[in-house]
């Protein structure tokens, strides 16, 4: 336990799939002028340098949000990703990308006066930076951190106060637990809330635990007769490799509009960023 730093990670091509989804899902929410609170039940330190420190020993940036910028630079490409582009250079001052900002970072700049967002975050040194790198927004007064176990605090937050809540669920597995506990975590935040949206982060690997997550969380979704959306995208097929190949989100509740966006931005994705022929996408929906 302990082990997982998201440094490691930043910028890679699970992170493109997921602050992309993320970014819609606040968007849409937004349309409409209520409060809206967003939990961020595993938020990393919020905010990393790919140029030194942990991403410059993984390099993953290389073969994500470098490869899909450059590939935006002589090709168009669907207004979700210019979006999600434009989040990304948000936190650069310079036209080279040095600094990617993580879930809680991209969440902190999209929120208005009236929103909130509460972080969770277990590590104890994670914690202490992203308490820091939080504290230098101007929007920090609108966010909680709490120093917490979120499997066992998020049924308390729900439903919140605003009654309209985003939940971004985006455990490490690196403690096998998680998948149980995730399933655990969604049955409870269900029963108390269940027209909230949900987003589920998971890694696609060949583990019994992760290959079947999808249908547990549809078997859940179905328990609460409640619509559902499953984006995944691989970038490559090398058997071999041990390096993550695929991710994909699960997202119960899901704004109409966001199969649309996403069928328009997936072909483009698999194109910046697939490294050989299996790379590809699968994109399934159910509507109550
Ligand atoms: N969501 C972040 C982003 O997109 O930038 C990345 C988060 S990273 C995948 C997962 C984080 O969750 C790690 O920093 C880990 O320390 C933390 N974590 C693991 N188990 C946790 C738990 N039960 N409650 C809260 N945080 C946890």
């Amino acid at each position: 336990m302990f082990s997982y730093r998201h440094a490691f990670h930043a910028g890679s091509h699970a992170d493109i799939l997921k602050h992309l989804v993320m970014i819609h899902l606040v968007e849409y929410l937004q349309e409409k002028p209520g409060a809206l609170t967003i939990v961020d039940t595993h938020a990393g330190a919020g905010i990393y340098s790919l140029i030194d420190g942990f991403a410059a020993v993984s390099n993953e940036a290389d073969q994500g949000i470098y490869r899909l910028a450059k590939f935006s630079e002589i090709n168009s490409v669907s207004p979700g990703i210019a979006n999600y582009l434009e989040c990304i250079r948000a936190e650069n001052i310079a036209e080279e990308i040095a600094i990617y900002p993580g879930s809680p970072f991209i969440l902190a700049r999209l929120l208005r006066s009236q929103d909130r967002l509460k972080l969770f975050e277990l590590h104890p040194k994670e914690i202490d930076i992203l308490r820091h790198n939080i504290g230098e927004l101007k929007q920090s007064k609108q966010i909680d951190i709490y120093a917490e176990d979120s499997f066992a605090r998020l049924k308390g937050l729900m439903p919140p106060p605003s009654r309209r809540g985003l939940v971004l669920i985006d455990p490490s597995y690196e403690d096998k637990q998680d998948y149980r506990y995730l399933e655990t975590t969604m049955e409870e935040a269900l029963q108390r809330f269940a027209t909230g949206c949900y987003a589920i982060w998971y890694p696609c690997l060949s583990r019994r635990e992760s290959a079947s997550l999808p249908d547990h969380m549809k078997k859940i979704a179905a328990t609460h007769n409640r619509s559902w959306l499953q984006v995944e995208l691989r970038v490559e097929n090398a058997p071999k490799e041990r390096r993550l190949q695929a991710s994909g989100m699960f997202i119960i509740n899901p704004p109409w509009t966001l199969e649309k966006q996403l069928a328009e931005s997936l072909p483009t994705l698999v194109k910046a960023l697939g490294q050989d022929r299996g790379a590809g996408f699968v994109l399934k929906s159910f509507e109550v």
